[in-house]
Order: structure tokens, then sequence, then C-alpha cells
């Protein structure tokens, strides 16, 4: 039988029967549908976020895996995040949010104005460090293996009360004496389990996964941005500088069906993002939150996890230490498809009321 096709196709080249057999063979290939591949457990991410140091690892593994350019470094000013936000070329970003004063020390609050500060008498905020002696924690020395740690804290507070450092140190964009901490929060499309970009794509160019991930086919993407405005976590962004397709985290779908990690949890160093089945993660985001409450960080929160967000939860979902809109997440984000039947009633309603005005207006000039 193959023997005869081969003959068949050497008596047919060239003819404008093969170029026939071609463009039919063609056509039916374009609508072949193929075999989706067998469903498998829903994978994705746990971002805990207690543990995240800012390296920014993620970022740039993310970046290099996927090919996405660089953006020039710029310096905002208000921050040491000089990435912005998520787009269409960075699909991972780490949030540095800087809280500065937010729970102010007395004598912060008493201090005098920066510009009206003494100079420091020619003692560096890092030669002060040098100069003092080390401090050890009395609960620590008394416990048996383990080590005496040096602690600054009281020596900074005395140095900064007696004008030894300055409250903005030079060379740098943040009064970090005032601030009590820095939040760092590694964003990422959250692959919510009921996804609005999903539900807004007019194409099918999104889809899900075998892994229950969200997925943008680039080859059927038309750049309407339907999606984009759908998404209430702002994740997915057009390129509009490039190819005008919307793009996002793809879970690392290549390296999935080969059996890898996606590229950010692979270097992650502290092990902040978890990747794997999302039930086990979720057992283990609710294990650390309660290891964190016990050991007095009551602020600690998982988000997407428990709380029904968009209905069904998200897939890539996080432990956070402050609310969820400290980290410019919403707390209780909306499906713009839930507001269909409202607004199309409302529209009725408002012609019909708008007819029987005409009607009655009419009438009357009658
Ligand atoms: S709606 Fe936004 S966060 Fe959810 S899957 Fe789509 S792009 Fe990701
Ligand atoms: S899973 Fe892959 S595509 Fe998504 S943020 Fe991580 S590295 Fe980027
Ligand atoms: S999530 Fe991990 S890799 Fe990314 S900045 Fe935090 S510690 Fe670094």
């Amino acid at each position: 039988m193959a023997v005869e096709s081969r003959r068949e196709a050497r008596r047919l080249k060239g003819s404008p029967l093969k170029i026939a057999r071609d463009i039919l063979v063609d056509t039916v290939t374009t609508l072949h549908k193929e075999t989706p591949p067998a469903q498998q457990q829903a994978m994705g991410f746990f971002t805990d976020t207690s543990v995240c140091i800012g390296c920014k690892a993620c970022e740039v593994a993310c970046k290099q895996w996927n090919q996405l350019p660089g953006a020039e470094p710029s310096w905002s000013g208000n921050s040491y995040d000089n990435t912005g936000a998520l787009t269409a070329t960075t699909w991972r970003h780490v949030q540095f949010i800087e809280q500065i004063g937010r729970r102010k020390p007395k004598q912060a609050e008493e201090a005098a104005p920066v510009s009206q500060m003494p100079e420091p008498p020619g003692l560096s905020f890092f030669a002060a460090l040098g100069a003092m002696p080390t401090l050890t924690v009395p609960d620590r020395a008394s416990s048996p293996g383990m080590p005496d740690l040096p602690l600054f804290d009281n020596r900074i507070e005395e140095a900064k009360e007696n004008g030894e450092i300055p409250q903005t140190p030079p060379g740098t964009a943040l009064p970090f004496f005032n601030t009590d901490r820095w939040l760092l929060h590694s964003d990422v499309c959250k692959h919510c389990k009921n996804a609005p970009c999903h539900e807004a794509c007019p194409t099918g160019a999104i889809i899900r996964t075998e892994f229950d991930t969200v997925y943008v086919q680039q080859d059927i993407c038309n750049g309407c941005a339907y999606c984009t405005v759908a998404c209430p976590f702002g994740v997915i962004a057009r390129d509009s500088e490039g190819d005008g397709r919307a793009h996002k985290c793809t879970l690392c779908y290549d390296r999935l069906k080969d059996g890898f990690e996606p590229a950010c949890a692979k270097a992650c160093p502290t092990d902040s993002i978890q990747f794997g089945p999302v039930e086990e993660l979720k057992a283990m985001a609710r294990e650390r939150v309660g290891i964190l409450h016990k050991k007095g960080a009551t602020e600690a929160r998982l988000y997407g996890v428990d709380d029904n967000i968009l209905e069904d939860g998200l897939n890539s979902f996080f432990l956070l230490l402050d609310e969820p809109e400290v980290y410019n997440l919403p707390s209780n984000p909306q499906r713009p498809s839930n507001n269909i039947i409202p607004t199309s009633l409302r529209s009725v309603f408002a012609v019909l009321f708008l007819s029987l005005m005409g009607m009655l207006f009419f009438k009357n000039k009658e």
C-alpha cells in the first residue's frame, strides 16, 4: 500500500493534480484536531513571601528561560525596585514594599528635620557598627549550643539619638532607619481556577492546559486585549511595542511537559516559590501560616487558598504578611462576566423608560 502511494506520488510530481492534492492535504491538516493530552494533576505555585529575600533570581530566570527582553533600568526615585510591574515581557515581578515609619520609633518622631540635623562627627554608619561591642540575646546565650549573635538594634537607636548617624544616610533613596520593614513579594499570574481572561478571550487563544494552568496560544491571539481588561490582577498585558499579542506567565508549560519545574521555582534560593500539585501546596501553605502564627507573626495570612477568590480560588497563591491591598492585590476581585446580567437588565429598563417617556411626550403634544 505504501509502495503504491509512493508510485502515485511520483506520478503526480509537479502536476496540477499534485498541487491540488497538496492544497487539500494542507486544508484537512489545518482542520484536523489532535487528541488532547491526557489530563494531569493540577499544578501551581505557593509563593511564601515571608522567606523572600528580594534577590530577583526568579525574575531573571523567567526572562532567561522564556527569552524575554529586559527593560533599560531606570531610577524610580521611590523604591529600590526598578522593574515596576508585571508586563508583557516581565512575567515574574519581585515587588519591594518599603514601609517607611510604619511603627515610627519615638525618637524618630521627635527628631529634627534632616536638613537641621548635625553632621555625623566623622563616623560613618558602617564604621559606627564596627565600633560597637557585640551584644548577645540573653535567652540565646543561656541556650546550650546556640551561637552568640551580634545585635545592633539598641546601638543604632542610641547612635541616632546621639546624632552619630544621620536619619537619611547619603547616597540612599530612603531614610531606612525609619523603615520598620520591607515586604517582598514575587508576583506572577495566579492561574485562576475560574480565569476572567479565559472567559473574555473571543478567539479561544487562552486555554487551560492538562496541568490546569492558563496558557495563551500565541498563534491564535489577535491582540484584541479583551483579556487584559478582564484580569482583575493586572497580570496579562499586550506587547504593544512587539508583536501586539497578549503575554503572561505560562507556568513554564514547555518545562512541565518535559517533567521539569518552572524556571523561577528552580532558581529561588530560599524556596519562597514552591511548585507542585495544587492540593499538596495548599496543605503546605496552611501548615506554614500556622507555624508563623505560633511564632508571633499574627499578621501572616493566605491569599487564594481557602478564601474562594474568584469563586474557585487560585492555582498560584500566596502567603502574605499584611493586608492583600498592601501588596496591590484586591481582597475581593470581581469577574467582569458577573456584571453582564445586571448591566443588561439596567440597559433594558433604561430603554423601556425612555421609550415610555417619549411616547408620553408625543401623546401630550397631539
Ligand atoms: S485572570 Fe489574570 S491572574 Fe487569572 S489567569 Fe488570567 S492573567 Fe492570570
Ligand atoms: S513559571 Fe516560567 S513563565 Fe511563569 S513566571 Fe515562572 S519562569 Fe516565568
Ligand atoms: S521569590 Fe525567591 S528568587 Fe524571587 S526574589 Fe524572592 S527569594 Fe529571590
